[in-house]
């Protein structure tokens, strides 16, 4: 999924013209993309002359560090208003259970798109 590497945008409007659906505006002068329109057609990263339209892959790291920020979140939670110090274990076993469950969500919707190549 695209988005703006803010400090990069020299706000010069390319990608809102070339955009398929309309859905890149300028605020400030920094492009900034509506995903609930975009159609992921990737003209945005291939237009820009700045590079300053990234892939999410480059936020792997933030994303990781969030879920551990979230899961030690739930624990402080779980132990503070269940009153037991036990229940964040119990809270970090669901977590990972949780998030175990997302990887296999992943990995056979990968295994599906892997097939749509050969139809
Ligand atoms: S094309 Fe690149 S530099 Fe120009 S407005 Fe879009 S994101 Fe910013
Ligand atoms: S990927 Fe395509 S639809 Fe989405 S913002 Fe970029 S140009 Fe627009």
């Amino acid at each position: 999924m695209p988005w703006i590497k803010g400090e990069d945008c020299i706000g010069c409007g390319i990608c809102v013209e070339n955009c398929p659906v309309g859905t890149i505006s300028l605020e400030n002068d920094v492009a900034v993309i509506d995903m609930v329109n975009c159609i992921h057609c990737g003209i945005c990263h291939d237009t820009c002359p700045k590079l300053a339209v990234r892939h999410d892959s480059e936020k792997i790291q933030d994303e990781v560090k969030s879920n551990i920020i979230k899961t030690k979140e739930f624990m402080h939670d779980c132990a503070k208003y269940l009153g037991d110090s036990k229940e964040k274990q119990k809270c970090l076993n669901r977590m990972i259970k949780h998030f175990n469950k997302e990887k296999i969500v992943m990995e056979k919707t990968l295994e599906k798109l892997q097939m749509l190549k050969k139809e």
